[in-house]
């Protein structure tokens, strides 16, 4: 099944499945029964075959399923076998330790070019990642074939740089900005938001515990 047809509740899922499937590959073990891999994702065990369906059987009864074969089935269908680079856009405090944060150690993810306004940054290199002034946006979109940018500008910029985002070809933002970005039908936006995370938990805590 091609990875656009399986529920988006799935597809948010296979990555935690990958990565705990590498621990499992570098720890040296051949095989997992779904409740083990159950109690490590935190995901229970009945949704963890229904995921695994969607691709075919690919455990076996009695013996689990085989690490290596789920390692390399998921390196397929999350492309992991090919590097994608994702722009920054906003060097400020969030973005900063966001370009000082190795995606690539645990992804195939990494942050190749940075864009900001701020003269005394454009031009240099920070945390490793070259800054380009926001005039070169489109061009080096096009150059390093980037289609995600991670948006961490102030809030009254967001919508204008988004623009310049889409013009230049993204096809999906990762929006840390309070603003509710609006973007054509074939642009994705994932909102972060750590506050709401934060709140969230707390109400589970203050109404569950
Ligand atoms: P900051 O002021 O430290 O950094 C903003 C950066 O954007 C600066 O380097 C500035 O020069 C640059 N910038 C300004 N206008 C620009 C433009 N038009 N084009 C390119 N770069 C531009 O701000 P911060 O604390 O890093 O926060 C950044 C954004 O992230 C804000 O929108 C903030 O609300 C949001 N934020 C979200 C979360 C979250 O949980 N989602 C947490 C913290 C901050």
């Amino acid at each position: 099944m091609a990875v656009e047809n399986i529920p988006k509740a799935t597809a948010k899922r296979l990555p935690i499945y990958y990565r705990y499937l590498n621990i499992l590959h570098d720890a040296g073990k051949n095989r997992i029964s779904s409740t083990e891999l159950a109690d490590a994702v935190q995901v229970d065990s009945a949704t963890i075959r229904r995921d695994f369906s969607y691709f075919g059987a690919l455990g076996k009864r009695g013996y689990g399923y085989d690490v290596d074969n789920l390692l390399n089935f998921f390196k397929q269908i999350l492309n992991q076998e090919r590097l994608t680079s994702v722009a920054l856009v906003g060097v400020g405090n969030l973005g900063h330790a966001l370009l000082n944060f190795n995606f690539h150690k645990d992804s195939n993810v990494r942050i190749s070019a940075a864009f900001d306004i701020d003269e005394n940054i454009v031009n240099t290199i920070q945390d490793g990642v070259p800054v380009y002034p926001m005039d070169e946006l489109g061009q080096q979109l096009e150059d390093q074939q980037i289609k995600v940018v991670i948006l961490t500008v102030p809030s009254v910029e967001a919508q204008k740089v988004t623009d310049d985002a889409v013009a230049g070809g993204v096809q999906g933002i990762l929006n840390f900005t309070p603003i509710r970005l609006s973007v054509p039908d074939k642009v994705r936006v994932q909102n972060v938001d750590l506050t709401n995370e934060l709140q969230t938990l707390i109400y589970f805590i203050d109404n569950y515990s």
